[in-house]
């Protein structure tokens, strides 16, 4: 398992709680989040239903730890697994932090 940026919210988020990367689209149903569809997602951005319409674990943040969002487009996965600023190749992600999201649930 690994950190990776969603590539919808920004947020930092676990390959073993959101999305495995490269999962297909075509298990999913993107119906209203068509923007989403083929991208890399966290837990809360992910689509809630299955192409045959089962629910999914996703749609809401999982609430195993907190929900930290990240400059668009500035991180990637390194070799290890943790989540590296491209820029100046550091992995303290968390001092990149934009605003803090409240648990509503
Ligand atoms: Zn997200």
């Amino acid at each position: 398992m690994s950190l990776y940026q969603c590539e919808h919210c920004g947020c930092c988020e676990n390959t073993a709680l959101g999305m495995q990367p490269r999962t297909p689209a075509k298990w999913f149903d993107w119906t209203g989040i068509e923007d989403r569809e083929g991208k890399h997602l966290c837990s809360a951005c992910g689509p809630t239903r299955y192409s045959q319409g089962t629910p999914t674990e996703y749609g809401k943040w999982h609430g195993q730890f907190d929900r930290v969002f990240l400059p668009m487009g500035k991180f990637k996965t390194n070799r290890v697994g943790n989540l590296e600023h491209i820029e100046t190749g550091t992995e303290d992600f968390r001092s990149f932090a934009l605003a803090k999201e409240t648990n509503n649930g």
